[in-house]
Protein backbone atom coordinates (compact mmCIF):
# COMPACT_ATOMS: atom_id res chain seq x y z
CA UNK A 1 0.00 0.00 0.00
CA UNK A 2 1.07 3.37 -1.14
CA UNK A 3 2.01 5.43 2.27
CA UNK A 4 3.04 9.19 1.92
CA UNK A 5 3.80 11.67 4.25
CA UNK A 6 3.48 15.69 4.16
CA UNK A 7 6.17 16.79 6.93
CA UNK A 8 6.11 20.30 7.59
CA UNK A 9 8.03 22.56 10.20
CA UNK A 10 5.44 25.21 12.26
CA UNK A 11 8.10 27.79 11.77
CA UNK A 12 5.45 30.18 9.95
CA UNK A 13 2.31 29.81 7.62
CA UNK A 14 1.59 27.13 5.27
CA UNK A 15 3.09 28.42 1.89
CA UNK A 16 3.04 28.19 -1.75
CA UNK A 17 5.76 25.81 -1.66
CA UNK A 18 4.88 23.41 0.59
CA UNK A 19 1.16 23.46 -0.25
CA UNK A 20 2.54 21.94 -3.48
CA UNK A 21 4.56 19.44 -2.10
CA UNK A 22 1.82 18.84 -0.04
CA UNK A 23 -1.04 18.63 -2.63
CA UNK A 24 1.20 16.41 -4.67
CA UNK A 25 1.96 14.21 -1.97
CA UNK A 26 -1.51 13.92 -1.52
CA UNK A 27 -2.50 13.18 -5.07
CA UNK A 28 -0.11 10.61 -5.50
CA UNK A 29 -1.70 8.88 -2.14
CA UNK A 30 -4.93 9.15 -3.42
CA UNK A 31 -4.29 7.85 -7.25
CA UNK A 32 -2.59 5.13 -5.66
CA UNK A 33 -5.88 4.30 -3.32
CA UNK A 34 -2.82 4.49 -0.65
CA UNK A 35 -3.05 6.81 2.57
CA UNK A 36 -1.59 10.33 3.34
CA UNK A 37 0.03 10.67 6.81
CA UNK A 38 0.60 14.11 8.29
CA UNK A 39 3.65 14.97 10.24
CA UNK A 40 4.79 18.18 12.41
CA UNK A 41 8.08 18.22 12.79
CA UNK A 42 8.35 20.96 15.93
CA UNK A 43 11.52 19.87 17.16
CA UNK A 44 13.03 22.95 16.87
CA UNK A 45 11.49 24.45 20.36
CA UNK A 46 12.67 27.68 19.59
CA UNK A 47 11.26 28.51 16.17
CA UNK A 48 7.71 25.71 16.98
CA UNK A 49 4.83 27.65 17.54
CA UNK A 50 0.97 26.33 18.37
CA UNK A 51 0.52 29.17 15.72
CA UNK A 52 2.15 27.97 12.79
CA UNK A 53 0.51 24.52 13.67
CA UNK A 54 -3.06 26.02 13.71
CA UNK A 55 -1.96 27.97 10.83
CA UNK A 56 -0.98 24.57 8.36
CA UNK A 57 -3.86 23.15 9.47
CA UNK A 58 -6.24 25.43 8.17
CA UNK A 59 -4.61 26.13 4.86
CA UNK A 60 -4.32 21.84 4.29
CA UNK A 61 -8.13 22.42 5.42
CA UNK A 62 -9.17 25.13 2.74
CA UNK A 63 -7.58 23.19 -0.18
CA UNK A 64 -9.01 20.23 0.74
CA UNK A 65 -6.16 18.08 1.55
CA UNK A 66 -7.35 15.33 3.62
CA UNK A 67 -4.61 13.39 5.78
CA UNK A 68 -5.87 9.84 6.76
CA UNK A 69 -3.63 9.71 9.91
CA UNK A 70 -2.05 12.26 12.19
CA UNK A 71 -1.15 14.68 12.69
CA UNK A 72 1.81 13.29 14.92
CA UNK A 73 3.80 15.80 16.48
CA UNK A 74 7.78 14.53 16.86
CA UNK A 75 7.57 16.29 20.35
CA UNK A 76 5.39 13.30 21.05
CA UNK A 77 7.71 10.90 20.23
CA UNK A 78 11.07 11.38 21.87
CA UNK A 79 10.94 8.51 24.11
CA UNK A 80 10.48 6.71 21.02
CA UNK A 81 13.43 8.20 19.03
CA UNK A 82 15.47 7.82 22.32
CA UNK A 83 14.51 3.68 22.33
CA UNK A 84 16.26 4.02 18.03
CA UNK A 85 19.08 5.25 19.81
CA UNK A 86 20.19 3.27 23.02
CA UNK A 87 19.18 0.22 20.26
CA UNK A 88 22.01 1.77 18.07
CA UNK A 89 24.00 2.01 20.87
CA UNK A 90 23.55 -1.35 21.48
CA UNK A 91 24.23 -2.74 18.12
CA UNK A 92 27.44 -0.62 17.13
CA UNK A 93 25.78 1.51 14.90
CA UNK A 94 26.07 4.43 16.62
CA UNK A 95 28.59 5.74 19.63
CA UNK A 96 29.26 8.78 21.80
CA UNK A 97 31.53 11.24 21.04
CA UNK A 98 33.15 13.44 23.58
CA UNK A 99 35.12 16.03 21.14
CA UNK A 100 34.50 19.46 22.73
CA UNK A 101 33.59 22.14 20.82
CA UNK A 102 37.38 23.88 21.17
CA UNK A 103 38.92 20.19 19.83
CA UNK A 104 36.27 20.49 16.72
CA UNK A 105 36.69 24.33 16.45
CA UNK A 106 40.48 23.49 15.76
CA UNK A 107 40.16 20.98 13.81
CA UNK A 108 38.04 22.86 11.75
CA UNK A 109 40.69 25.70 11.29
CA UNK A 110 43.00 23.13 10.91
CA UNK A 111 40.95 21.24 8.12
CA UNK A 112 40.31 24.86 6.30
CA UNK A 113 43.93 25.75 6.50
CA UNK A 114 44.83 22.92 4.35
CA UNK A 115 42.42 23.85 2.02
CA UNK A 116 39.97 20.68 3.23
CA UNK A 117 36.21 20.59 3.70
CA UNK A 118 35.72 20.71 7.43
CA UNK A 119 34.18 17.48 8.71
CA UNK A 120 34.39 15.20 11.91
CA UNK A 121 38.00 13.01 11.70
CA UNK A 122 36.13 10.75 13.81
CA UNK A 123 38.45 10.31 16.97
CA UNK A 124 35.71 8.59 19.06
CA UNK A 125 34.66 6.37 16.48
CA UNK A 126 35.68 2.67 18.33
CA UNK A 127 37.20 0.26 15.89
CA UNK A 128 38.33 -2.70 18.16
CA UNK A 129 38.70 -4.45 14.90
CA UNK A 130 42.18 -2.61 13.48
CA UNK A 131 43.21 -2.23 17.31
CA UNK A 132 42.13 1.32 17.72
CA UNK A 133 42.12 2.66 20.80
CA UNK A 134 39.92 5.49 22.01
CA UNK A 135 41.12 8.58 24.10
CA UNK A 136 39.82 8.87 27.46
CA UNK A 137 36.92 10.03 28.42
CA UNK A 138 36.78 13.46 29.80
CA UNK A 139 35.59 13.80 33.78
CA UNK A 140 31.99 14.90 33.94
CA UNK A 141 31.52 15.49 29.99
CA UNK A 142 28.26 14.73 28.65
CA UNK A 143 28.74 13.12 24.74
CA UNK A 144 26.49 13.65 21.61
CA UNK A 145 26.18 10.46 19.79
CA UNK A 146 27.09 10.11 16.33
CA UNK A 147 26.02 7.64 13.62
CA UNK A 148 28.72 5.27 12.22
CA UNK A 149 28.40 6.08 9.00
CA UNK A 150 29.68 3.14 6.33
CA UNK A 151 33.19 4.07 5.56
CA UNK A 152 33.19 2.84 1.75
CA UNK A 153 30.99 2.44 -1.18
CA UNK A 154 28.42 4.48 -1.93
CA UNK A 155 24.95 5.62 -1.49
CA UNK A 156 22.87 5.54 -4.83
CA UNK A 157 18.87 6.29 -5.28
CA UNK A 158 16.48 6.52 -8.16
CA UNK A 159 15.21 9.96 -7.17
CA UNK A 160 11.55 9.51 -8.86
CA UNK A 161 12.16 13.23 -10.20
CA UNK A 162 15.94 14.02 -11.02
CA UNK A 163 16.84 10.30 -11.93
CA UNK A 164 19.80 8.57 -10.32
CA UNK A 165 21.72 9.95 -7.67
CA UNK A 166 24.47 8.44 -6.21
CA UNK A 167 27.02 10.18 -3.34
CA UNK A 168 29.79 8.71 -2.00
CA UNK A 169 30.27 7.26 1.52
CA UNK A 170 33.76 9.34 1.72
CA UNK A 171 32.11 12.28 1.54
CA UNK A 172 29.89 12.10 4.06
CA UNK A 173 31.04 12.35 7.96
CA UNK A 174 29.04 10.82 11.00
CA UNK A 175 26.60 13.06 11.67
CA UNK A 176 25.32 13.93 14.92
CA UNK A 177 22.08 11.50 15.79
CA UNK A 178 21.35 12.96 19.65
CA UNK A 179 22.95 16.48 21.49
CA UNK A 180 25.11 16.02 24.35
CA UNK A 181 21.24 16.87 26.58
CA UNK A 182 20.11 14.36 24.68
CA UNK A 183 17.71 15.04 22.13
CA UNK A 184 17.44 14.09 18.84
CA UNK A 185 18.23 15.86 15.79
CA UNK A 186 16.19 16.46 12.74
CA UNK A 187 17.76 13.93 10.52
CA UNK A 188 17.03 11.47 12.64
CA UNK A 189 13.86 11.84 13.60
CA UNK A 190 12.99 11.86 9.99
CA UNK A 191 14.42 8.36 9.51
CA UNK A 192 12.58 6.84 12.84
CA UNK A 193 9.08 8.53 11.49
CA UNK A 194 9.04 7.44 7.95
CA UNK A 195 10.26 4.24 9.30
CA UNK A 196 7.16 3.81 12.06
CA UNK A 197 4.83 5.98 9.35
CA UNK A 198 5.75 3.04 6.63
CA UNK A 199 6.47 5.38 4.19
CA UNK A 200 6.89 4.34 0.62
CA UNK A 201 7.46 7.38 -0.91
CA UNK A 202 9.31 10.69 0.37
CA UNK A 203 7.80 13.15 -1.74
CA UNK A 204 9.78 16.85 -0.46
CA UNK A 205 11.34 19.73 -1.29
CA UNK A 206 14.63 19.58 -3.29
CA UNK A 207 16.46 21.78 -0.60
CA UNK A 208 16.15 17.77 1.51
CA UNK A 209 18.29 16.23 -1.23
CA UNK A 210 21.66 16.72 0.72
CA UNK A 211 19.98 15.04 3.41
CA UNK A 212 19.00 11.73 1.82
CA UNK A 213 22.08 9.96 1.70
CA UNK A 214 22.58 10.15 5.31
CA UNK A 215 18.80 9.08 5.81
CA UNK A 216 19.44 6.04 3.71
CA UNK A 217 22.21 5.19 5.55
CA UNK A 218 20.46 5.34 8.93
CA UNK A 219 17.70 3.21 7.25
CA UNK A 220 19.67 0.73 6.16
CA UNK A 221 21.89 0.18 9.32
CA UNK A 222 17.97 0.20 11.51
CA UNK A 223 17.28 -2.51 8.55
CA UNK A 224 14.14 -0.68 7.71
CA UNK A 225 12.88 -0.81 4.91
CA UNK A 226 14.46 2.43 2.03
CA UNK A 227 11.55 4.26 0.85
CA UNK A 228 11.64 6.32 -3.00
CA UNK A 229 12.66 9.57 -2.95
CA UNK A 230 10.65 12.50 -5.00
CA UNK A 231 12.61 15.72 -4.87
CA UNK A 232 10.60 18.47 -6.10
CA UNK A 233 12.18 21.70 -7.80
CA UNK A 234 12.34 24.81 -6.01
CA UNK A 235 8.97 27.55 -6.85
CA UNK A 236 10.72 31.05 -8.31
CA UNK A 237 8.72 34.38 -7.97
CA UNK A 238 7.04 36.20 -11.30
CA UNK A 239 10.35 38.08 -11.78
CA UNK A 240 12.49 34.55 -11.93
CA UNK A 241 13.54 35.39 -8.44
CA UNK A 242 13.05 32.56 -5.30
CA UNK A 243 9.72 32.59 -4.44
CA UNK A 244 9.67 35.00 -1.01
CA UNK A 245 7.42 36.97 1.11
CA UNK A 246 8.28 40.15 -1.19
CA UNK A 247 6.28 38.22 -3.69
CA UNK A 248 3.28 39.01 -1.51
CA UNK A 249 1.00 35.93 -1.03
CA UNK A 250 2.68 33.77 0.28
CA UNK A 251 0.97 31.98 2.67
CA UNK A 252 -2.26 29.95 1.36
CA UNK A 253 -4.62 31.68 3.51
CA UNK A 254 -3.52 34.84 2.30
CA UNK A 255 -5.28 34.00 -1.21
CA UNK A 256 -8.38 33.32 0.21
CA UNK A 257 -8.23 36.53 1.72
CA UNK A 258 -7.03 37.89 -1.79
CA UNK A 259 -9.94 36.10 -2.70
CA UNK A 260 -9.33 32.86 -4.47
CA UNK A 261 -11.63 29.81 -5.18
CA UNK A 262 -9.42 27.00 -3.41
CA UNK A 263 -9.89 25.25 -6.99
CA UNK A 264 -8.17 27.68 -8.65
CA UNK A 265 -5.62 27.73 -6.27
CA UNK A 266 -5.11 23.38 -6.39
CA UNK A 267 -5.65 23.72 -10.08
CA UNK A 268 -2.56 26.47 -10.29
CA UNK A 269 -0.31 24.68 -8.14
CA UNK A 270 -1.23 21.26 -9.72
CA UNK A 271 0.14 22.46 -13.00
CA UNK A 272 3.14 24.11 -11.26
CA UNK A 273 6.40 21.84 -11.91
CA UNK A 274 4.10 19.21 -13.21
CA UNK A 275 1.87 18.05 -16.75
CA UNK A 276 -0.85 16.34 -17.98
CA UNK A 277 -0.31 17.10 -22.16
CA UNK A 278 -1.73 20.23 -22.72
CA UNK A 279 -4.40 19.97 -20.21
CA UNK A 280 -4.77 23.71 -18.00
CA UNK A 281 -8.17 23.16 -16.32
CA UNK A 282 -8.93 20.26 -14.36
CA UNK A 283 -10.68 19.48 -11.03
CA UNK A 284 -9.45 17.75 -8.26
CA UNK A 285 -11.00 14.23 -9.31
CA UNK A 286 -9.61 14.94 -12.95
CA UNK A 287 -5.84 15.86 -11.53
CA UNK A 288 -6.01 12.82 -9.30
CA UNK A 289 -6.40 10.47 -12.41
CA UNK A 290 -4.03 11.71 -13.52
CA UNK A 291 -1.26 12.47 -11.53
CA UNK A 292 1.90 10.44 -11.42
CA UNK A 293 5.62 11.34 -10.75
CA UNK A 294 6.88 11.06 -14.17
CA UNK A 295 5.48 14.32 -15.62
CA UNK A 296 7.28 16.44 -13.00
CA UNK A 297 10.11 19.24 -14.65
CA UNK A 298 13.17 18.78 -12.81
CA UNK A 299 13.95 22.35 -13.48
CA UNK A 300 12.51 25.31 -11.44
CA UNK A 301 8.97 26.41 -12.10
CA UNK A 302 7.77 30.11 -12.28
CA UNK A 303 5.08 31.37 -10.65
CA UNK A 304 2.77 33.44 -12.89
CA UNK A 305 0.09 35.47 -11.13
CA UNK A 306 -1.69 36.05 -14.43
CA UNK A 307 -1.94 32.88 -14.78
CA UNK A 308 -3.56 31.94 -11.83
CA UNK A 309 -5.75 34.97 -12.10
CA UNK A 310 -7.29 33.43 -15.15
CA UNK A 311 -7.59 30.04 -13.36
CA UNK A 312 -9.41 31.94 -10.60
CA UNK A 313 -11.72 33.90 -13.00
CA UNK A 314 -12.87 30.67 -14.79
CA UNK A 315 -13.88 29.25 -11.25
CA UNK A 316 -15.59 31.69 -10.25
CA UNK A 317 -17.85 31.79 -13.40
CA UNK A 318 -18.35 28.35 -12.98
CA UNK A 319 -19.37 27.81 -9.42
CA UNK A 320 -22.56 28.07 -7.89
CA UNK A 321 -24.49 31.80 -7.38
CA UNK A 322 -25.99 30.76 -3.42
CA UNK A 323 -22.40 29.54 -2.79
CA UNK A 324 -20.62 33.21 -4.30
CA UNK A 325 -23.05 34.78 -2.78
CA UNK A 326 -22.40 33.36 0.81
CA UNK A 327 -19.17 33.72 0.25
CA UNK A 328 -19.34 37.82 -0.24
CA UNK A 329 -21.60 37.58 2.46
CA UNK A 330 -18.56 36.84 4.41
CA UNK A 331 -16.31 39.33 3.13
CA UNK A 332 -19.16 42.08 3.51
CA UNK A 333 -19.10 41.10 7.12
CA UNK A 334 -15.42 41.24 7.52
CA UNK A 335 -15.14 44.87 6.10
CA UNK A 336 -18.40 45.57 8.31
CA UNK A 337 -20.31 46.63 5.34
CA UNK A 338 -24.07 46.13 5.46
CA UNK A 339 -25.65 43.92 2.72
CA UNK A 340 -28.73 46.72 1.96
CA UNK A 341 -29.79 43.78 -0.10
CA UNK A 342 -31.01 45.98 -2.91
CA UNK A 343 -29.62 45.37 -5.23
CA UNK A 344 -29.88 41.26 -3.69
CA UNK A 345 -26.24 40.34 -3.25
CA UNK A 346 -27.07 37.16 -5.57
CA UNK A 347 -28.69 39.04 -8.51
CA UNK A 348 -25.25 41.23 -8.48
CA UNK A 349 -23.31 38.17 -8.02
CA UNK A 350 -24.89 36.68 -10.80
CA UNK A 351 -24.51 39.51 -13.76
CA UNK A 352 -20.81 40.38 -12.27
CA UNK A 353 -19.41 36.57 -11.76
CA UNK A 354 -17.93 36.64 -15.27
CA UNK A 355 -16.63 40.06 -15.40
CA UNK A 356 -14.29 39.44 -12.55
CA UNK A 357 -10.75 38.03 -11.16
CA UNK A 358 -11.61 37.40 -7.44
CA UNK A 359 -14.07 37.31 -5.64
CA UNK A 360 -12.16 40.91 -3.89
CA UNK A 361 -13.47 42.20 -6.92
CA UNK A 362 -17.05 41.00 -6.47
CA UNK A 363 -17.44 41.81 -3.06
CA UNK A 364 -16.50 45.61 -4.70
CA UNK A 365 -18.78 45.59 -7.04
CA UNK A 366 -21.87 44.34 -4.15
CA UNK A 367 -20.52 47.13 -2.18
CA UNK A 368 -20.47 49.46 -4.95
CA UNK A 369 -24.08 49.21 -6.42
CA UNK A 370 -25.65 48.71 -2.73
CA UNK A 371 -23.61 51.63 -1.83
CA UNK A 372 -25.25 53.87 -4.31
CA UNK A 373 -21.99 55.88 -4.98
CA UNK A 374 -22.16 58.92 -6.29
CA UNK A 375 -20.20 60.15 -9.32
CA UNK A 376 -17.83 62.53 -9.75
CA UNK A 377 -17.95 65.81 -10.84
CA UNK A 378 -15.66 64.99 -14.13
CA UNK A 379 -17.64 62.62 -14.93
CA UNK A 380 -20.96 64.32 -14.20
CA UNK A 381 -20.00 66.61 -16.61
CA UNK A 382 -18.78 65.00 -19.47
CA UNK A 383 -22.10 62.70 -19.43
CA UNK A 384 -24.82 64.68 -17.65
CA UNK A 385 -25.12 67.27 -20.38
CA UNK A 386 -27.28 69.88 -21.91
CA UNK A 387 -28.67 66.97 -24.44
CA UNK A 388 -28.67 64.01 -22.75
CA UNK A 389 -30.21 65.45 -19.32
CA UNK A 390 -34.05 65.43 -21.20
CA UNK A 391 -33.47 62.46 -22.60
CA UNK A 392 -32.33 60.82 -19.29
CA UNK A 393 -35.40 62.66 -17.88
CA UNK A 394 -38.28 61.21 -20.41
CA UNK A 395 -36.49 57.73 -20.11
CA UNK A 396 -37.12 58.05 -16.20
CA UNK A 397 -40.82 59.11 -16.65
CA UNK A 398 -41.10 55.40 -19.84
CA UNK A 399 -39.36 53.75 -16.34
CA UNK A 400 -42.36 54.32 -14.35
CA UNK A 401 -44.80 52.28 -16.69
CA UNK A 402 -42.42 49.99 -18.04
CA UNK A 403 -42.63 45.95 -17.38
CA UNK A 404 -39.86 45.35 -15.06
CA UNK A 405 -38.04 43.17 -16.75
CA UNK A 406 -34.62 42.96 -19.16
CA UNK A 407 -36.51 42.96 -22.73
CA UNK A 408 -38.99 45.76 -22.03
CA UNK A 409 -36.38 47.85 -20.49
CA UNK A 410 -34.27 47.25 -23.59
CA UNK A 411 -36.95 48.29 -25.79
CA UNK A 412 -37.81 51.01 -23.24
CA UNK A 413 -33.83 52.79 -24.24
CA UNK A 414 -34.26 52.10 -27.50
CA UNK A 415 -37.96 53.93 -28.18
CA UNK A 416 -36.77 56.94 -25.72
CA UNK A 417 -33.03 57.69 -27.84
CA UNK A 418 -35.20 57.03 -31.13
CA UNK A 419 -37.96 59.36 -30.30
CA UNK A 420 -34.90 62.10 -29.17
CA UNK A 421 -32.69 60.82 -31.94
CA UNK A 422 -29.66 60.10 -29.97
CA UNK A 423 -27.64 57.00 -29.98
CA UNK A 424 -26.81 54.79 -27.30
CA UNK A 425 -24.14 56.25 -24.65
CA UNK A 426 -26.24 59.09 -24.66
CA UNK A 427 -28.81 57.41 -22.37
CA UNK A 428 -26.52 54.48 -21.18
CA UNK A 429 -23.68 56.51 -19.50
CA UNK A 430 -25.94 58.75 -17.66
CA UNK A 431 -27.75 55.78 -16.50
CA UNK A 432 -24.85 54.33 -15.32
CA UNK A 433 -23.91 57.45 -13.59
CA UNK A 434 -26.94 57.36 -11.76
CA UNK A 435 -26.83 53.66 -10.36
CA UNK A 436 -23.08 53.16 -9.43
CA UNK A 437 -21.88 56.51 -10.10
CA UNK A 438 -19.10 55.14 -12.77
CA UNK A 439 -19.35 54.39 -16.05
CA UNK A 440 -18.16 51.08 -16.03
CA UNK A 441 -20.80 48.51 -16.13
CA UNK A 442 -22.53 45.56 -17.34
CA UNK A 443 -24.95 46.00 -20.36
CA UNK A 444 -27.28 48.70 -19.03
CA UNK A 445 -30.76 47.08 -19.43
CA UNK A 446 -29.34 44.55 -17.02
CA UNK A 447 -27.93 46.76 -15.04
CA UNK A 448 -31.34 48.77 -14.63
CA UNK A 449 -32.53 45.17 -13.44
CA UNK A 450 -30.93 44.63 -11.30
CA UNK A 451 -32.74 47.06 -9.05
CA UNK A 452 -36.24 47.75 -8.72
CA UNK A 453 -38.19 50.02 -10.15
CA UNK A 454 -38.22 52.35 -7.29
CA UNK A 455 -34.72 52.43 -6.74
CA UNK A 456 -33.89 52.76 -10.03
CA UNK A 457 -36.25 56.35 -9.96
CA UNK A 458 -34.83 57.31 -7.13
CA UNK A 459 -31.82 57.01 -8.16
CA UNK A 460 -31.71 58.74 -11.72
CA UNK A 461 -33.86 61.57 -9.70
CA UNK A 462 -30.88 61.82 -7.80
CA UNK A 463 -28.62 62.44 -10.62
CA UNK A 464 -31.30 65.16 -12.28
CA UNK A 465 -31.70 66.86 -8.92
N1 LIG B 1 10.12 19.42 7.97
C1 LIG B 1 10.74 19.60 6.69
C2 LIG B 1 10.36 20.96 6.14
O1 LIG B 1 9.45 21.57 6.59
C3 LIG B 1 10.35 18.54 5.70
C4 LIG B 1 11.11 17.29 5.90
C5 LIG B 1 10.78 16.17 4.94
O2 LIG B 1 9.81 16.30 4.17
O3 LIG B 1 11.50 15.20 5.00
O4 LIG B 1 10.98 21.44 5.23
Amino acid sequence: MVRTRFAPSPTGFLHIGGARTALFSWAFARHHQGQFVLRIEDTDLARSTPEAVQAILDGMNWLGLSHDEGPFYQTQRMDRYKAVIQQMLDAGTAYPCYTSSAELEALRAEQTARGDKPRYDGRWRPDPDAGKELPPVPVGAKPVIRFRNPLDGAVAWDDLVKGRIEISNSEMDDLIIARADGTPTYNFCVVVDDWDMGITQVIRGDDHVNNTPRQINILKALGAPVPQYAHLSMILGDDGQKLSKRHGAVSVMQYDEEGYLPEAVINYLARLGWSHGDDEVFNREQFVAWFDLNHITPSAAQFNTQKLNWLNAHYIKQADNTRLAADVRRRLELREAKDTGSPSVESIVALYKDRVQTLVELTDAVEQLQGHPTPTDELKAQHLTETTRPILAAFRNALTTTEWEIPAISATLKATLAEHGAKMPALAMPVRLALVGQTQTPSVDALIALFSREEVLRRIDTLLA
